[in-house]
C-alpha cells in the first residue's frame, strides 16, 4: 500500500464512506495518516462526588437515589434523576432518553461520565455517558484519539481505518539523519506517526508530537531560508519614486498619520526607490492603521505608471478594501483605477476584470486567491501587497510574486508575534512595526465571566442596540457537531442565533455568518451589517480578520476558553474602531481556575504583543490539544506560540544544515533532499534545490 492509494482499498470503506472522508479532504491513505487526532479523550479514574470539579469532564461511581422527574418542552423529553455516594449528591439530566427511567434502577450503582456543572448549590451532569464498572475499568487511563468528523462518520470508523493503514502501509524511510535525531531528541518518524494516532501514554504522545512539529517547522524554515538567499539578490526592476499624489492625499486625509505610520511609510518609500526589490512585513496590532500605509504604497506605484495588487484572505475583507479604495478614489480624485477580482463573481464579471488587468486599464487590483490563479495576466505588476499574510503561507505569497517580474512584496500582519519568534518566522522579510494606535481611540472595556452572566449580557446588548450600536457574538462551531463524548458541547452559530432571537426584543435583527455559507450570502450579510440593517451578527471566527465596522461596539465570545489569547485579541480588535466606548464580553464555558486566569490576561492588557508573550509563558504543551491559535502559517500541528522551543530548535538545525551542506549533496542527506523536494514540488522558486 502506497501513500497515494485510495482509501477505497481499505476494508469497510465503500463509496458512501469515501464521500464522507472526501468532505474532510481525505482521499488517500496518506491523507488519512496526516489527519491527526483533534485531541484525546482520557478516561480518568472515577472520583467521589465531593471531588467533582465544575467545568471538567469527570467520572463518578454513584447510586441512583430519589424519584425520577419527567418533563416535556416541545419535542424535548427531559428526565431528571439524582445520584449519590457517601460524600454527596449529584443531579443528572437526560434528554430524549425516557427509557432510562426504567434501566437505571433506584439503589443501583452506575458509572457516570460527563462535564460537571453547578446548578444552584448542587453539582450536575447533563447527558452523561453511562458505563458498568467493568466496562469503565477497561478504558481507564487510556488515551483515546478523537478525530475531526462529519455527519455520518463516527470516531470508531476513523479509528478502524487508521489502524488498518498503520498495519498495511509501507512507511517512507526515515529522512532525518541519526545525528539530527540525536541532537534534537527526536523519535523516529514511523514511531511518531503510530504514536500520534494511538499513544500508549502521555509522555510518548508528547514525544511523537514533538517529532511531527519539528518536521513541519524544519521544512518550512529550510525552504524559506533557501528562498531568502534567492530573493535577496533580486535587483529593483521598478524604481518607484514619490509623486505629488501621495503628498496631496496625505494632506487631504481627515487625520494625520501617527508617528509609527510615518516611520513605516518612510521605510517603504526608501525600499521602493532603492537598489533591491522590496521584501517587507508590516506588523501592527489590530486597529493600528496598516491599510492606509498599504494604500499609500499602492497609490505611489500607480502614480509611477505601474500596477499594484492587494490580496486579502477572505472575500469579505477583499470587498471591504475595494470599497475603501474606491471611496478614496472618488473623494480625492486619484490616479487609481481599481478593479475587484474574487471567486464568487460570475464568469462574465471575472472575464471583464481580467481584461482590464491584462490591458493595464486597471492599475490597482484587489481580490482574494483569485488574484494568483493562472488565468490572470498582469500588465506591469510592480507591487504585490498581501493583507493578514499568515493566512496565506509562503507558497501563495511566492505565487503572487511570480506573476510579475519580481515585483516588490509588502505583507501586513496583525498577528502579534514576539520579536524573537518574528525573526525566525519572517526571516525572509524586513520588519516594520507600527507600535502605536491612533490617538482618538478609547480603550475597549472587557469582562471575563461564566455562562450564568448571559442574561445580563443580552440585556446589555439590547441596550447598546437601542442606542443605535451593533454587536458581534462569536461561537466556535457552525452547527451542532454533536461533540458527544464527555458531554462537552460547544455553542454553534446556527442554534445560537435562534436562541438569541428568542432572548432579545423582537425588533432587534439577528443574523448569522459562517464559513460554510455561499460567498454571495456572506457578502450580503456583511453588507447588511455594515449598512446597519442587521443589529447583532452571530458568527464564527470568519469575522476575525480585518473587518472594519466602526459602529459595532460589543463583542461577545462564547466558549472563549476554546480560543487562544492572541485570537481573542484579534476578535476584540473588531470593536473600538469608532469614537464610541466599546465592550468585550468573554464567556467561559469552563470554570476551571487556570482557564479563568488565562482569560483574565485580556482584562489587564490591550496590547497584542504583551498578550501573546503572556500566553506563551502560561501554556505548556500539555494544554495544547483543543486550543489552537488561528492556524497561522497553515501548520498542521505546530503552534508557533506554545511550540516556540521546538521552533527555535528547528531553526538552529536548519542553520547548521545550511552551513554544512546547503545543497544537500552528502550521501546521508539524500533521503532528506528527496523529502524536501517533494514538499516543495508545487512551489515556484524552490526548484533549484
Ligand atoms: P488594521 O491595522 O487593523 O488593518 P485599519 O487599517 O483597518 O487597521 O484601520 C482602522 C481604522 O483606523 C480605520 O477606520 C482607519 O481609517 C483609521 N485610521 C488609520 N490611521 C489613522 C490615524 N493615523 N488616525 C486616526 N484614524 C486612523
Ligand atoms: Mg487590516
Amino acid at each position: 500500500m502506497e501513500k497515494e492509494t485510495s482509501i477505497m482499498e481499505l476494508k469497510g470503506v465503500g463509496d458512501k464512506t469515501r464521500q464522507l472522508f472526501a468532505k474532510l479532504d481525505i482521499h488517500t491513505v496518506g491523507d488519512l495518516l496526516c489527519a491527526y487526532p483533534r485531541d484525546y479523550e482520557v478516561y480518568g479514574k472515577p472520583v467521589e462526588i465531593s471531588r467533582l470539579v465544575p467545568g471538567e469532564v469527570c467520572a463518578v461511581h454513584a447510586a441512583i437515589s430519589g424519584i425520577p422527574n419527567e418533563k416535556r418542552a416541545g419535542k424535548l423529553h427531559i428526565l431528571n434523576m439524582k445520584a449519590a455516594d457517601s460524600t454527596g449528591s449529584l443531579q443528572l439530566t437526560f434528554y430524549n432518553m425516557p427509557f432510562l427511567k426504567k434501566t437505571l434502577k433506584r439503589g443501583g450503582f452506575y458509572l457516570f461520565r460527563g462535564m460537571v456543572q453547578t446548578r444552584g448549590r448542587e453539582k450536575a451532569m447533563e447527558q452523561p455517558k453511562i458505563f458498568s464498572l467493568e466496562e469503565y475499568g477497561r478504558l481507564t487511563d487510556r488515551l483515546v484519539p478523537r478525530y475531526s468528523l462529519t455527519k455520518g462518520l463516527t470516531n470508531s470508523m476513523v479509528q478502524k481505518c487508521v489502524k488498518q493503514v498503520l498495519s498495511l502501509y509501507e512507511f517512507e524511510p526515515e529522512y532525518c539523519t541519526e545525528r539530527m535525531l540525536g541532537q534534537n531528541c527526536l523519535i523516529p518518524l514511523r514511531q511518531a506517526v503510530e504514536t500520534i494516532h494511538f499513544p500508549s501514554d502521555y509522555d510518548s504522545l508528547l514525544a511523537a508530537r514533538k517529532r511531527l512539529v519539528f518536521d513541519e517547522f524544519f521544512q518550512f524554515l529550510f525552504l524559506m531560508r533557501r528562498n531568502r538567499e534567492f530573493s535577496e539578490q533580486l535587483p529593483n526592476h521598478y524604481r518607484i519614486l514619490e509623486t505629488a499624489h501621495t503628498i496631496r492625499f496625505l494632506e487631504q486625509l481627515p487625520f494625520p498619520l501617527t508617528e509609527a505610520q510615518k516611520r513605516v511609510w518612510a521605510e517603504i518609500r526608501e525600499d521602493l526607490g532603492g537598489a533591491c526589490c522590496m521584501n517587507r512585513l508590516i506588523q501592527g496590532d489590530v486597529g493600528s492603521g496598516k491599510t492606509i500605509v498599504a494604500v499609500l504604497a499602492l497609490l505611489m506605484t500607480a502614480a509611477n505608471g505601474y500596477q499594484g495588487a492587494l490580496m486579502a484572505p477572505t472575500e469579505v475583507l477583499a470587498m471591504q478594501h475595494f470599497e475603501t479604495i474606491q471611496e478614496y478614489t472618488s473623494k480625492y480624485g486619484l490616479v487609481f483605477r481599481p478593479v475587484l477580482l474574487v471567486g464568487s463573481m460570475n464568469a462574465r464579471e471575472k472575464k471583464e476584470a481580467r481584461a482590464m488587468i491584462s490591458s493595464g486599464e486597471a492599475n490597482l487590483v484587489i481580490g482574494t486567491h483569485a488574484l494568483i490563479q493562472e488565468k490572470v495576466e498582469y500588465r506591469r505588476l510592480a507591487l504585490a501587497v498581501t493583507d493578514e499574510q499568515h493566512r496565506f503561507g509562503v507558497r501563495q505569497r511566492e505565487c503572487l510574486a511570480g506573476k510579475g517580474e519580481a515585483p516588490h512584496i509588502l505583507v501586513m500582519s496583525a498577528t502579534p508575534i514576539p520579536r524573537t519568534l518574528a525573526i525566525i518566522l519572517y526571516g525572509d522579510l524586513h520588519l516594520s512595526v507600527i507600535d502605536e494606535l491612533p490617538a482618538n481611540r478609547l480603550p475597549v472595556k472587557n469582562c471575563v465571566v461564566n455562562t450564568s452572566y448571559r442574561p445580563s449580557a443580552y440585556r446589555f446588548i439590547a441596550g447598546e442596540v437601542k442606542k443605535g450600536r451593533q454587536a458581534y457574538v462569536i461561537c466556535p462551531q457552525v452547527e451542532g457537531e454533536g461533540d458527544g463524548e464527555g458531554g462537552v458541547s460547544l455553542e454553534n452559530v446556527v442554534d445560537y442565533a435562534e436562541k438569541l432571537r428568542n432572548a432579545l426584543p423582537r425588533e432587534i435583527q439577528v443574523a448569522c455568518l459562517h464559513g460554510k455559507m455561499r460567498p454571495a450570502d456572506k457578502k450580503r450579510i456583511m453588507e447588511e451589517f455594515a449598512a446597519r440593517s442587521i443589529d447583532v451578527l452571530v458568527s464564527t471566527t470568519v469575522i476575525e480578520v480585518g473587518i472594519n465596522v466602526p459602529n459595532a461596539t460589543v463583542m461577545m465570545v462564547e466558549n472563549a476558553e476554546r480560543f487562544g489569547l492572541a485570537q481573542l485579541h484579534q476578535l476584540r480588535g473588531r470593536v473600538g474602531r469608532g469614537g464610541d466606548q466599546s465592550y468585550c464580553i468573554f464567556i467561559s464555558g469552563s470554570e476551571k481556575q487556570e482557564t479563568m486566569d488565562r482569560l483574565k490576561i485580556l482584562n489587564r492588557s490591550n496590547d497584542g504583543f504583551h498578550i501573546a508573550s503572556e500566553d506563551l509563558k502560561l501554556r505548556g504543551p500539555g494544554e495544547l490539544f483543543g486550543i489552537r491559535q488561528s492556524g497561522e502559517f497553515s501548520f498542521r500541528m505546530g503552534d508557533i506560540y506554545s511550540d516556540a522551543p521546538v521552533l527555535k530548535q528547528a531553526s538552529e538545525a536548519v542553520d547548521l544544515l545550511l552551513r554544512e551542506d546547503p545543497d544537500l549533496q552528502e550521501a546521508d542527506h539524500q533521503p532528506l533532499r528527496r523529502h524536501l523536494l517533494e514538499a516543495s514540488a508545487n512551489s515556484v522558486d524552490f526548484r533549484s534545490i
